[in-house]
C-alpha cells in the first residue's frame, strides 16, 4: 500500500484534482480555499511564490490524534521544502542565501482573520546576517525578525501580545519617536534581542533558532487555531461545519519592502461598491502588506501603479482578465512586487454591496462569461429586498453600533430605514407629518385598524408587542412602512407620552432611527440611503430574465393537468393604487384583497357600524345600499388597474366587532358620564355598549368570522359579490377585461360553501343578465383551517379555487395565536430549537406543509385544473416559495414591494428542481 499523501506541491494540483475524484468542491475541502486557489493559478501559469499544502486530512488527523502529526507527514514536508529549495534556488537555514516562508491557515471557507499566520520561518540569528549582507538592507532584514519573534510567540507559543507590544511602545517614547518608520537597523536589533529575552521570561526557552524547529511549531499552530475560540465562534455564526479542519500554506516569502522597485496592493477585478467593470485597489510602493492594510502611509490608487511600473501594471492587469475568465466571478487579489517582479499571494471570490451583486451578475452574462441562469441565481431574494427599500449608512450603522446608541430590538416585520420623531397615537402621527411636514415615528404597544391613517402618514412604525403577522407588520408590510414590532424591552407610557428602555426616557418628538430589514432600533438620525426600482436597469434586466425562466414551459415535472411552468408572481392589494404599484413591480395577478379594509375608511365606517348594528334586516339592507357604490368603484379601480390580469376579492372576513368602538372605551365613557350627571347622549352610548357587549367573544378569531359570518348573516357579502359583479360588467363595457374571483374565508367544511356559494353565483348571473354581459369568473375558498385542507377533495367539488391563508392555517395548526405567540414563547422556542424558524414568517414545512401538498393533491383529484395559490405572509418569504414551487402551487400572493424578492425566488425554485 502506497502511503497516504499529506502534502501537495503547488504544482500538484491534478494529483489532488485526481485525489478526490476531479471534483473542485472536494479539492477546496482537502486543500482549503487558499491551497486550492494558489494551486490552481500555478497551473495557470500565473506567478505564485513557490510553495506547497499541508492538507485539512493532515490537520484531522493531528487533531484525533491528540495534536501528534500522522505518520510520514512531516517527512513528506521535509521532502516539500528541498522541493522549495530546488524551485527558488535558495536554502532553508543557509547562511548565505537563506530561504523564508510563511505558514498560513486555509481552510474550505473562508474565516477572514480567525486564524493563525506566521511570517518569515528560517530567520535566525545566522541567516539574519547572511541575507544583510545579501540584501545589503540589514534594516529590513532585522525589522522582519523581530516580526517573526513577536509573532512566533504570540501564535505559537501563546504569549499575550502586550507582552511584545507594551516594551515596543517604551522603547518608542525612550527614543522620541512616532513612527516605526523612523526606527533605524540597530533599533530593530535591539528590539529582536528585546522580543527574546521577552519569549524567554514567559516561557522559559529560548526563541528556536532552528528553522526546521520553527516550521514544525509553526505548522502544529496553525492545525490547532482550528479549534480556537476565536474560529469556533465564528464558524458558529457564520454556519460552517466544525469538521472541516484548515490546511496549512507553506509559501515563499516575498517582500514587498526591498526597496523602491518593490510593493504590495491588494485590490478587486470590479468595483465591489458599484459593480462597475474598472480595477478597484490600492498599493504602497517599498511596504509590507500590512502597511497597505493598516492605513500607516496613505495608499496609492491602483492605476498610478501604470505610471510608476507600467510593465508589472499590464502583467497584473493580464493576469487580473485571466483570473476572472477562469473563475468566471469577480475576484479579491492580493499581490507584492519584490524588486520588479510581480507576485500573486490570493485571490478568491470578492465580497460587494448587493447593488454590484446584481451589477457583476448582468455585465457577466452580456460578456458572454455565465449564463443568464447563473446570473439569476448569483443574486440572492435577501439583495434585491435590501436594494428595494432605504438603507442606513453602513459607516453611520457601524458608528452607532459603537457609540451604544441601539436601544432595542424586535421582530424586522417589514424592511427598510425610517428615521423620525417619536409620536404616541395615530392621530398625532398623522398631523405631525401632514400638517407640520415632519418625519414621524410612530410608537405604539400594538396597532388596530383604526390607526392606519397613523401608520400612513410615519415614516416607520415600532411597537412594542405582537409578531410578523400582526395588525402592525402586515399592514406595514403592505405599505412599505418599515417596520420593527415586538420590541419588548421598550415599556410604552401613552399618559404621558414616553417610553423607557433599561432607564433610558425617550419622550415624543425626539429621533429615533427604526431598521426594519435587521428589527434594530436606534436613538437618533442615521443618514439612509434610497434607490427606487424605476431607476435600478440592471436589477429589472435581471428580473425580467427570472421571469423567463419561470414562464418556460416544462421546467417543472408534473402530473397531467398541473402547471408546468414556474410559480407565477401574484400580488395582496386592497386599493387600485397598491395594485397599480403591484403591477409596475411585476406582479401578473391579485391574490387578496382584504374588501374590509375599505370599509374603515372615514366616510364609511359609520354606515358600517350602522348596518353591523341594525335591528332589522330592512335597516341593514338599506345601510348595505349606500356602501354598494363605495365598494363598487373600489373594484372598478382594481379591474382597470389589472386589466387582463386575474383579481381574487376576498368576502368579508374580521368579526364585526373590529369595526365597532372599543367596549373598554365605551364603558369609560358611559361611566364618566353618569358621575358626572351628563345626560346628553348617555342613553345612546349605553345602548351602544350593550350591543357591543352583547357581541362580545371570549376568542373572536375562532368565533364569528369569515364564511360563517356570511351565512349568520347573507346580506352583506350579497352586498359585496352584486358590487363585484357590477363593477365588472361596467368595465368589461368599458373595454376592460376582466378576471374576477370571488373567494370566501375560512371555509372548515364545503356543506358552509354549499349553503352559500350558490346564492352568491345566482346574484352574480342576475348582475350579467341585467347589463348584458358576460365575463369570465370564478368562485373558490381559501384554506385556513385544518380541516379544509384534510377535506380539500370535497371542497374543491365546489370550489374552484384554493388560496392558501396560511397566516390562520399556521395559527389553527400549531393552535398559537398569531397575535400573541411571537411575544411570548415562540422567541424562546426558536432559541432552544424546539422551531428551526418563526414558523409566522416561514412555513412549516412539515405540519402545515404537508396539510398543504395534501389540499393540492386531493383537491386536484376532482379539480385537475384547480387554481392554488398562497396568500397568507409566506408568500413573500423565498423559503415558503420554493415550498409552494414544489407541490404544485400556480402562483405566490405577496405584498406589492414583495413581489421583485418573489420573482427571484420563484425563478431560483424553478432552475432548483428543473424538471423534477
Ligand atoms: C391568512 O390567514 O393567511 C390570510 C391571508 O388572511 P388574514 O391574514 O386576513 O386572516
Ligand atoms: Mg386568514
Amino acid at each position: 500500500m502506497s502511503e497516504k499523501k499529506w502534502v501537495y506541491m503547488f504544482d500538484e494540483v491534478d494529483e489532488a484534482e485526481k485525489a478526490v475524484g476531479g471534483d473542485w468542491e472536494g479539492v477546496r475541502a482537502l486543500l482549503g480555499g487558499k491551497g486550492a486557489n494558489l494551486a490552481d493559478m500555478t497551473r495557470a501559469k500565473i506567478p505564485v511564490p513557490p510553495g506547497f499544502t499541508v492538507t485539512t486530512e493532515a490537520c484531522l488527523a493531528f487533531l484525533a490524534e491528540g495534536n501528534q502529526f500522522p505518520e510520514g507527514m512531516w517527512e513528506q514536508e521535509l521532502e516539500a521544502i528541498k522541493k522549495v529549495e530546488s524551485q527558488t534556488g535558495k536554502k532553508f537555514g543557509d547562511s548565505q542565501n537563506p530561504l523564508l516562508v510563511s505558514s498560513r491557515s486555509g481552510a474550505k471557507f473562508s474565516m477572514p482573520g480567525m486564524m493563525d499566520t506566521v511570517l518569515n520561518i528560517g530567520l535566525n540569528d545566522i541567516t539574519a546576517e547572511g541575507m544583510s549582507k545579501k540584501t545589503g538592507n540589514s534594516r529590513f532584514v532585522f525589522d522582519a525578525y523581530r516580526r517573526l519573534v513577536e509573532m512566533f510567540g504570540s501564535v505559537v507559543l501563546g504569549i499575550p501580545d502586550e507582552a511584545f507590544e507594551d516594551p515596543m511602545a517604551e522603547y518608542k517614547a525612550e527614543k522620541g519617536v512616532k513612527s516605526d518608520t523612523e526606527l533605524d537597523t540597530e533599533d530593530w536589533k535591539a528590539i529582536t534581542e528585546m522580543f527574546k529575552k521577552v519569549v524567554k521570561e514567559h516561557k522559559g526557552i529560548d526563541f528556536p533558532q532552528d528553522p526546521y524547529e520553527q516550521l514544525r511549531l509553526s505548522t502544529e499552530a496553525v492545525f490547532e487555531s482550528w479549534n480556537g475560540k476565536r474560529a469556533v465562534d465564528y464558524r458558529n455564526a457564520a454556519g460552517i461545519s466544525h469538521e472541516l479542519g484548515t490546511a496549512v500554506n507553506i509559501v515563499t516569502m516575498v517582500f514587498g519592502n526591498m526597496g523602491w522597485d518593490s510593493g504590495t496592493g491588494v485590490a478587486f477585478t470590479r468595483d465591489p461598491a458599484t459593480g462597475e467593470k474598472e480595477l478597484y485597489g490600492d498599493y504602497l510602493l517599498n511596504a509590507q502588506g500590512e502597511d497597505v492594510v493598516a492605513g500607516i502611509r496613505n495608499t496609492e490608487k491602483i492605476q498610478n501603479l501604470e505610471k510608476e511600473m507600467p510593465e508589472v501594471y499590464q502583467e497584473f492587469l493580464d493576469i487580473c482578465d485571466k483570473l476572472e475568465n477562469h473563475y468566471r466571478e469577480m475576484q479579491d487579489v492580493e499581490f507584492t512586487i519584490e524588486e520588479g517582479k510581480l507576485w500573486m499571494l490570493q485571490t478568491r471570490t470578492g465580497k460587494r454591496t448587493a447593488k454590484a451583486v446584481v451589477k457583476i451578475a448582468v455585465d457577466m452574462a452580456d460578456e458572454g462569461l455565465i449564463s443568464k441562469d447563473e446570473a439569476v441565481l448569483r443574486v440572492s431574494p435577501g439583495e434585491v429586498d435590501t436594494l428595494l427599500h432605504p438603507q442606513f449608512d453602513v459607516k453611520a450603522l457601524e458608528k452607532a453600533e459603537s457609540e451604544g446608541r441601539k436601544f432595542a430590538s424586535g421582530v424586522n416585520a417589514s424592511p427598510g430605514a425610517a428615521v423620525g420623531q417619536v409620536y404616541f397615537d395615530a392621530d398625532k402621527s398623522e398631523i405631525m407629518a401632514k400638517e407640520n411636514g415632519q418625519d414621524v415615528i410612530m410608537v405604539r404597544p400594538f396597532t388596530k385598524p383604526d390607526d392606519v391613517h397613523g401608520m400612513l402618514a410615519a415614516k416607520g412604525i415600532l411597537t412594542s408587542e405582537g409578531g410578523a403577522t400582526s395588525h402592525a407588520a402586515v399592514v406595514a408590510r403592505q405599505f412599505g412602512v418599515p417596520c420593527v414590532v415586538g420590541a419588548s424591552e421598550i415599556r410604552i407610557d401613552l399618559e404621558d407620552k414616553l417610553m423607557e428602555v433599561n432607564g433610558l426616557i425617550i419622550k415624543e418628538g425626539e429621533w429615533i432611527s427604526v431598521d426594519g430589514t435587521t428589527g434594530d432600533v436606534y436613538l437618533g438620525q442615521m443618514p439612509t440611503t434610497s434607490p427606487s426600482l424605476e431607476e435600478q436597469t440592471d436589477l429589472l434586466i435581471l428580473l425580467n430574465w427570472a421571469d423567463e425562466i419561470s414562464a418556460s414551459p416544462g421546467i417543472r415535472k408534473v402530473p397531467q393537468g398541473w402547471p408546468n411552468k414556474g410559480l407565477q408572481v401574484w400580488a395582496n392589494a386592497d386599493y387600485p393604487a397598491d395594485a397599480r404599484r403591484a403591477r409596475s413591480y411585476g406582479a401578473v395577478g391579485i391574490g387578496l384583497c382584504r374588501t374590509e379594509h375599505m370599509f374603515f375608511e372615514q366616510e364609511r365606517l359609520p354606515i358600517v357600524q350602522r348596518m353591523i348594528l341594525a335591528e332589522s334586516s330592512e335597516e341593514r339592507v338599506s345601510a348595505l345600499d349606500e356602501l354598494l357604490p363605495y365598494q363598487r368603484s373600489d373594484f372598478e379601480g382594481l379591474f382597470e388597474a389589472m386589466d387582463g390580469y386575474p383579481v381574487i376579492i376576498r368576502l368579508i372576513d374580521p368579526p364585526l366587532h373590529e369595526f365597532l368602538p372599543s367596549e373598554e372605551e365605551l364603558f369609560e365613557e358611559v361611566i364618566t358620564k353618569r358621575v358626572k350627571g351628563e345626560t346628553e347622549g348617555l342613553e345612546e352610548k349605553e345602548d351602544l355598549l350593550s350591543k357591543v357587549q352583547a357581541m362580545h367573544e371570549s376568542n373572536p378569531m375562532m368565533g364569528m368570522r369569515g364564511v360563517r359570518l356570511s351565512i349568520y348573516m347573507p346580506e352583506i357579502v350579497e352586498m359585496q359579490v352584486r358590487a363585484i359583479f357590477e363593477a365588472a360588467a361596467e368595465q368589461t363595457k368599458a373595454g376592460i377585461t376582466v378576471k374576477p374571483e370571488i373567494m370566501i374565508p375560512l371555509t372548515g367544511t364545503v356543506k358552509e360553501l354549499n349553503w352559500i356559494q350558490p346564492r352568491l353565483e345566482r346574484i352574480g348571473e342576475e348582475v350579467m343578465n341585467e347589463y348584458g354581459v358576460n365575463f369570465d369568473y370564478k368562485f373558490g375558498t381559501m384554506i385556513e383551517i385544518p380541516r379544509a385542507a384534510v377535506t380539500a377533495k370535497e371542497v374543491a367539488e365546489v370550489a374552484e379555487f384554493f388560496s392558501f391563508g396560511t397566516n390562520d392555517l399556521t395559527q389553527m395548526t400549531f393552535g398559537y395565536s398569531r397575535d400573541d405567540a411571537e411575544r411570548n414563547f415562540l422567541v424562546k422556542y426558536v432559541e432552544e430549537g424546539i422551531l428551526p424558524k418563526n414558523p409566522f414568517q416561514t412555513l412549516d414545512t412539515e405540519g402545515v406543509g404537508r396539510l398543504m401538498k395534501m389540499a393540492v393533491d386531493d383537491g386536484r383529484e376532482s379539480r385537475v385544473d384547480l387554481e392554488v395559490g398562497i396568500c397568507g405572509e409566506h408568500g413573500g418569504d423565498p423559503a415558503s416559495i420554493e415550498f409552494c414551487h414544489l407541490i404544485g402551487n400556480n402562483y405566490v400572493s405577496c405584498s406589492p414591494f414583495r413581489v421583485p424578492i418573489a420573482r427571484l425566488a420563484a425563478a431560483h425554485s424553478a432552475l432548483k428542481y428543473k424538471g423534477n
